[in-house]
């Protein structure tokens, strides 16, 4: 078991050892992604003793690369997945099918196909449908196995409009109609739980909100019958600190309040954590390459983009900057951005940083999450290497894309 006493709620950006991060950016280039999977396991383990009785899966998608999946499996972590490709990544990286969970969202038929067959073969795996189409097209396939379903709280909580998914019409089956397509279910699957996940970003100011979701899963779950399912799933969407002056979740009110909220349950109560679990335990490295004064700020450009980490552009996200090459300068107000031709490729605007210099290295904090799984290849960047840092030893988890894997699907 992952030992916690050293562990902090929150890992910033100053508790990484600057020396340390120079020297991976000198061996490795940048940008570069840094993962520390000690991090990883220390998050699983910290919040899973927060709700002692609770089964705390990992959310796949915000980080499903396979040192990752690892790091949670030896943390005594399952795995929730959103699509075929991270349930056959789960699979690869050493998961137990018959612990996996599918969440279905308007799935592709493929996705189905393969969801349907590895339910044959292994009959734990759960598929959790938000709309009664996906149940017919899972019996067009044969399956008759465990199903759970996403309600639709009409709540939603979060930090952006874009992932507040608690309201959104797209996610679950609108709550006055559970009851009737648990009876659905009933007819010719086995009906094992009730599931929501309302929203993302969620700090301890957020809680009250974030608990009037989760207070409809649990009234749901006794409509329907919580003595005869196994779980009630209320999602993950539990935030981190971004800012400098933003304090940690406390998850001992977080385990308090939802415990309340879900009210008397026979069934189990599960989390799914993504962010959580893996943001602050990643950071980018990324080098100063053009000083320019402007008017009204100085320009830092650097040799990231958002086709390196997109949260800033996608989400208007702050990420926390640090200068490692120099943290002691003195700060000036920087405009930091990356290579690519919009405006919207820019990580900082008008931030205090130590003053940066051409050739320093800076560092993008809380990058673990929902970061190099947006990553893409826009202006045929290559997408940047990832090294894996685990019991003071540092690795390649993922090596650099050359221009040859941009172009090497080209006929
Ligand atoms: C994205 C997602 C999560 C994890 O969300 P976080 O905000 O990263 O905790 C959990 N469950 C489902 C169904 C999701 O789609």
């Amino acid at each position: 078991m992952t030992d916690l006493a050293d562990s902090p709620a929150v890992r910033r950006l100053d508790d990484w050892d600057v020396e340390r991060l120079e020297s991976l950016a000198a061996e490795y280039e940048t940008p570069l992604y840094v993962m520390g999977l000690d991090r990883v396991k220390e998050n699983y383990t910290r919040f899973s003793e927060a709700f002692p009785d609770a089964d705390v899966m990992y959310a796949a998608k915000a980080h499903t690369g396979k040192a990752v999946l690892e790091a949670v499996l030896e943390a005594g972590g399952t795995i929730e997945c959103a699509a075929w490709g991270e349930l056959q990544r789960s699979i690869d990286a050493g998961a137990d099918p018959n612990n996996l969970q599918y969440t279905a969202v308007n799935p592709p038929a493929h996705d189905l196909d393969y969801a349907a067959e590895l339910g044959a073969d292994n009959p734990g795996l759960t598929i959790t449908i938000g709309a009664l189409d996906t149940l017919e097209r899972l019996k067009e396939r044969d399956y008759d196995g465990r199903i759970a379903i996403r309600i639709n709280p009409g709540i939603g909580t979060g930090h952006h409009e874009k992932v507040a998914t608690g309201a959104d019409a797209k996610f679950g089956i609108p709550y006055e109609r559970v009851p009737e397509v648990a009876d659905r279910v009933r007819e010719e699957f086995d009906l094992v739980g009730i599931h929501a996940h309302a929203g993302s970003g969620v700090l301890t100011d957020d809680l009250e909100d974030h608990c009037r979701a989760i207070e409809r899963v649990g009234e749901m779950a006794r409509r329907v019958g919580d003595d005869e399912l196994e779980f009630v799933d209320v999602g993950g969407g539990y935030g981190v600190p971004y800012r400098e002056d933003e304090q940690p979740l406390d998850l001992e009110k977080t385990s308090d309040m939802v415990r309340d909220a879900v009210g008397d349950l026979e069934a189990q109560l599960k989390l799914e954590p993504g962010r959580y679990i893996v943001a602050d335990a990643g950071l980018i490295l990324t080098t100063v390459n053009t000083i320019k004064e402007a008017p009204d700020t100085t320009v830092v450009g650097v040799d990231a983009s958002l086709s390196t980490l997109i949260r800033p552009a996608m989400f208007g996200s702050y990420h926390p900057m640090l200068n490692v090459s120099a943290p002691d300068r003195e700060p000036i107000e920087a405009t930091v951005g990356g290579p690519v031709c919009t405006s919207a490729d820019v990580f900082a605007h008008d931030r205090p940083i130590a003053e940066p210099e051409r050739e320093d290295v800076l560092a993008i904090g809380n990058a673990g999450s929902y970061g190099y799984e947006l990553a893409n290849q826009f202006h045929s960047q290559p997408r940047p290497a990832e090294i894996a840092l685990e019991d003071g030893e540092a690795r390649v988890a993922r090596r650099r894309e050359t221009l040859e894997d941009v172009t090497r699907l080209e006929e």
